[in-house]
């Protein structure tokens, strides 16, 4: 059985996950996506929960027409010591032979532990980002063009724009007023 694992924050999810996705499908049986971070949210580079990244893949991978049957959701919340994380992931994955990801950090820490990896071709790298569809979202620009449109939809159901600018308003007064108390 041909199974492979891809890791990735998905904040949120867009084309270039799912152009991987369906690339790596043709290769493997089963694919294992792991949705990294999982704990993190309401953050301006984390602002969905776990289970709104489950939602957004869910049905993204519905509108690609893919099988169900190939692949597995499973959320991975970080841990503090890098050293331990492959065995962390491990421990919460079906077996699989080698992990997909154009990460620098989860390709050394996989290479430690003797477990093959690939890099992803990328697709349109400086649009399908998930920093360029946050950056879009506070700037009034054209963001849903990057996602999968059920995605779009998900993040209109959570009111994600709302949220997001919310945090970023929040984040801003909170440095301001830092500074403002440094200062005296
Ligand atoms: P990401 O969502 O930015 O990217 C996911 C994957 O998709 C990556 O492999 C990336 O190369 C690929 N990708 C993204 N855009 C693409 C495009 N346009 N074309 C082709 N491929 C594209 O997520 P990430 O930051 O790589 O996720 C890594 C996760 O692993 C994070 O959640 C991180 O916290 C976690 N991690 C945790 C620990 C720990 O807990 N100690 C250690 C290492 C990594």
């Amino acid at each position: 059985m041909k199974r492979d694992l891809i890791v990735g924050r998905m904040q949120p999810v867009h084309k270039g996950h799912l152009n991987v996705i369906q690339e790596t499908l043709d290769e493997v049986d089963e694919l294992i996506i792991g949705i990294g971070s999982a704990e993190k949210s309401h953050t301006l580079s984390n602002p969905f929960t776990g289970g709104e990244r489950v939602l957004m893949l869910t049905k993204a991978l519905r509108e690609y027409d893919i099988d169900p049957s190939k692949y597995y959701i499973i959320p991975l919340e970080d841990i503090a010591c890098n050293s331990l994380w492959v065995g962390h992931v491990k421990m919460l994955t079906p077996p699989f032979r080698k992990v997909i990801s154009g990460n620098a950090l989860v390709k050394q820490l996989f290479a430690e532990e003797n477990i093959p990896h690939k890099q992803p071709h990328l697709f349109n790298r400086e649009e399908y980002s998930g920093t360029e569809v946050r950056r879009r979202i506070l700037n009034n620009e054209d963001w849903q063009s990057l996602l999968p449109k059920s995605v779009v939809k998900v993040i209109e159901e959570i009111k994600g724009i709302e949220r997001i600018r919310n945090i970023a308003q929040k984040e801003v007064s909170e440095i301001a007023y830092e500074k403002k108390t440094n200062q005296n």
